[in-house]
C-alpha cells in the first residue's frame, strides 16, 4: 500500500509557486494578490481564513483579510466584493462561506469577477468546468485530481465511485475526472443518500472518492483488494481523552480499508492540506492572466 501525502505533495507545489514568486517580490513588481472577506465571527472561518492568509504571505503573495461586522448589509458586501474587482493589486478574491443569513451566498459569488473567481465557485466557472474548458476549478476537488496525477494514478477507463454529490466537492471532482482530457477520461458514478446499498456501487470502485462526511463509513468490506482511496471526508469525533476532547478523522475506515488498498490518501493528512494551495495555484495563474492581459 502506498500512502497518497497531501502534505508533501503540497509543499512541492506551494515551493514551485514560491521559486515564481519570490523574484518578483524582490525585484519589486507587482505581485499576485489574493483578498479574503470574513463577515461575522465563526471561528473555524477565522481559522481558514488565516491559514490562508499566512500561506499565501509565506510564498510571496500579497494577502489582505477583509473582516466585516455580521451586520454588515448585503450591498455593503457586494460593493466590497465589486471595488475589489476593479483594483489591481489583487488577482483572487475569497468571500468566505458560509455568509450570515440575510445574505445571499449566491449573490456574493455572482458578483466577483469571474478572472479573479480563485475559488472556482462562479457559475460561470461552475459552467466551463463542466463543458471542459480552462477555468478555476474548485479548490477541493482540483486538489484531488492533483493527488492523483502526482501519484501517476491511472484514471483513463477507470471506475471512479464519488460518494457525496454537494457543489464543493462530490459534483465538481466527478464532473473534472469524467473529462476527456488526460489526467480524467474515467467512468464516474456518483453515490449519494438515495442510494439503496452503497457497497454495491463502492465495490465496484477501481477510485473510490469519500466525500460523504460521515466518520468512517467506508469499511474493508465495501471495496475490492487494489482500490484506490481518496478520503476527503474531514469530521470531528470525541475523543475525551484528548486535550482537545476531539479528533479529526475521514469518512473511511483507514486501519481496515488502508490494507486491501494499493493507494490511500488519509485524513487528516491527504486532501486537506491540497485546498490552500490549489487556492494559492489559481491565485498565481489569476495574476499570471490579469498581468499578461494588461
Ligand atoms: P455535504 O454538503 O454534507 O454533502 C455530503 C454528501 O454525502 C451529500 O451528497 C449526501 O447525500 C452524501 N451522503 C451523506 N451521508 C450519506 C450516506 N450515509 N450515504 C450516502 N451518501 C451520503 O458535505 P461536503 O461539503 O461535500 O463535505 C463532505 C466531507 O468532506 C465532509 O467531511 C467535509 O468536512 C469534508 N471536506 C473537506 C475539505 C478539505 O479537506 N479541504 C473540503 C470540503 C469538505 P445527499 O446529497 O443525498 O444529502
Amino acid at each position: 500500500m502506498i500512502l497518497i501525502d497531501g502534505k508533501k505533495v503540497s509543499k512541492e507545489i506551494r515551493e514551485d509557486i514560491a521559486e515564481k514568486v519570490l523574484p518578483l517580490k524582490d525585484s519589486g513588481k507587482n505581485v499576485p494578490g489574493l483578498v479574503t472577506i470574513l463577515v461575522g465571527e465563526n471561528a473555524a472561518s477565522q481559522v481558514y481564513v488565516n491559514m490562508k492568509a499566512k500561506a499565501c504571505t509565506k510564498l510571496g503573495m500579497l494577502s489582505k483579510i477583509e473582516t466585516l461586522p455580521a451586520e454588515t448589509t448585503e450591498e455593503d458586501l457586494l460593493n466590497l466584493v465589486k471595488s475589489y474587482n476593479e483594483n489591481p493589486d489583487f488577482h483572487g478574491i475569497l468571500v468566505q462561506l458560509p455568509l450570515p443569513k440575510h445574505i445571499s451566498e449566491d449573490k456574493v459569488i455572482e458578483t466577483i469577477s469571474p478572472a479573479k473567481d480563485v475559488d472556482g465557485f462562479h457559475p460561470i466557472s461552475t459552467g466551463n468546468m463542466v463543458i471542459g474548458k480552462e477555468t478555476f476549478l474548485p479548490c477541493t476537488p482540483y486538489g484531488v485530481v492533483e493527488l492523483l496525477k502526482r501519484y501517476n494514478i491511472e484514471t483513463k477507463g477507470k471506475h471512479v465511485v464519488v460518494v457525496g454529490r454537494s457543489n464543493i466537492v462530490g459534483k465538481p471532482v466527478a464532473n473534472m475526472l469524467m473529462q476527456k482530457k488526460e489526467g480524467a477520461n474515467a467512468i464516474v458514478t456518483v453515490v449519494h443518500s438515495a442510494a439503496p446499498d452503497i457497497s454495491y456501487f463502492t465495490k465496484q470502485a477501481d477510485i473510490l472518492i469519500a466525500a460523504m462526511g460521515v466518520p468512517e463509513f467506508i469499511k474493508a468490506d465495501m471495496v475490492k483488494e487494489g482500490v484506490v482511496v481518496i478520503d476527503v471526508g474531514t469530521n470531528r469525533v470525541d475523543a475525551p481523552d484528548t486535550e482537545k476532547g476531539y479528533r479529526l478523522t475521514g469518512d473511511v475506515d483507514f486501519e481496515n480499508v488502508s490494507k486491501k488498498a494499493s493507494y490511500i490518501s488519509p485524513s487528516p493528512g491527504g486532501v486537506g492540506p491540497m485546498t490552500i494551495t490549489m487556492l494559492l495555484y489559481n491565485t498565481y495563474q489569476a495574476y499570471l492572466k490579469i498581468e499578461n492581459a494588461g
